[in-house]
Order: structure tokens, then C-alpha cells, then sequence
């Protein structure tokens, strides 16, 4: 399966750092508040083989975790990984003109980092029925695009106009 250059990884690097100014932005989140330590974002060279997913640009897998000593359910703790899954992301850059790499990971980042947020505000269940699942998901895009169309990046209408004919997941949620 094909893997980001190190070229594109520092594209992806990039993208995925403006996302989080993004995000804890326009959730108004401090430094402190923000998810740090709480999720990170893997690309396809760092993934195990069950991290890795067909047809979707990500995979957002959540870790259930306490922390030790403590029997309370508000110690408990989730952890989020992102799995980008290069060999997608580089096939629909390949069969799409005009998509670029920067605009299209800032906004596949943008959109997962929502969903997390929702899941740590518990704005968004994790075990949502399907019907819910989709309108969340409508939900996420629209949120997405609100955050982006002010933005001024090369490339970025797009995959706004890719989106916006687009209400379906664009990834794989699952825990761990
Ligand atoms: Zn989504």
C-alpha cells in the first residue's frame, strides 16, 4: 500500500497542526483544556495491520482507560487515535482534479477532531445507533465547513465543494 513521502508528511504534519488552531479555536478550548495526550494522529507507516482500513481516509479508534487507584467513573479516560490512511488519501488526490494534499488532510483532520471533542464534551455517544450515527455525521461536515470557509488556503474550495455534495461518514469509528 502506498505511504506518504517524507515530503508529504511534513504537508500532512503541517495541516494536521493548523487543524488543532482551528478546532480549539472555535470551541473556545485554552492550551490546558485542549486534548492534548488525548488523541494522536498516526499515518499508514505507523499503523498495526488491524489499524489499517479499505475505501475511508481515516480510522478513529478510541481506548478505554482508568487511571490506576481509582474506582470512580469520572477518572475514567478515553484516548483517541487517528489512523490516516495514506493509500486512500493519495487515490482520491490521484482521481480528483484539483485536490491537493495540504486542504484535504486539514480537512479530514479538522472533521475528526470534532467528533472527538463531541465525544469528550458527550455531545456525541459512542454507541449511537446507525440513524444517529448519520446525522452526526451530517452534523461534523457542517461544523467542518464552517470552521474552513472563512480560512484562506490554496486549494481548500475543492474539497469544500468535494464535501459538500457529501453528507456520509468519511471514516471508521471503533473502540479499541
Ligand atoms: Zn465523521
Amino acid at each position: 500500500m502506498q505511504e506518504f513521502k517524507s515530503e508529504q508528511l511534513n504537508t500532512v504534519n503541517n495541516a494536521v497542526a493548523m487543524a488543532e488552531e482551528l478546532v480549539s479555536n472555535a470551541y473556545k478550548m485554552s492550551e490546558n483544556q485542549w486534548l492534548r495526550r488525548r488523541y494522536d494522529v498516526s499515518t499508514l507507516a505507523e499503523l498495526d495491520a488491524e489499524e489499517v482500513v479499505d475505501g475511508p481516509f481515516a480510522q478513529v479508534i478510541r481506548f478505554s482507560g482508568r487511571l490506576k487507584g481509582t474506582s470512580l467513573g469520572s477518572s475514567a479516560y478515553d484516548y483517541y487515535k487517528i489512523c490516516l490512511q495514506d493509500h486512500s488519501i493519495l487515490a482520491a488526490l490521484h482521481d480528483t482534479p484539483g485536490m491537493r494534499l495540504f486542504p484535504l488532510v486539514l480537512y479530514i483532520t479538522t472533521h475528526e477532531l470534532i467528533h472527538i471533542v463531541r465525544f469528550s464534551k458527550f455531545l456525541q455517544s459512542f454507541d449511537a445507533t446507525p440513524e444517529e450515527t448519520l446525522v452526526e455525521e451530517k452534523r461534523v461536515h457542517a461544523k467542518t465547513r464552517k470552521i474552513l470557509d472563512p480560512v484562506s488556503v490554496s486549494g481548500l474550495n475543492n474539497v469544500l465543494e468535494f464535501y459538500g455534495k457529501w453528507h456520509e461518514p468519511i471514516e471508521g469509528i471503533r473502540a479499541s
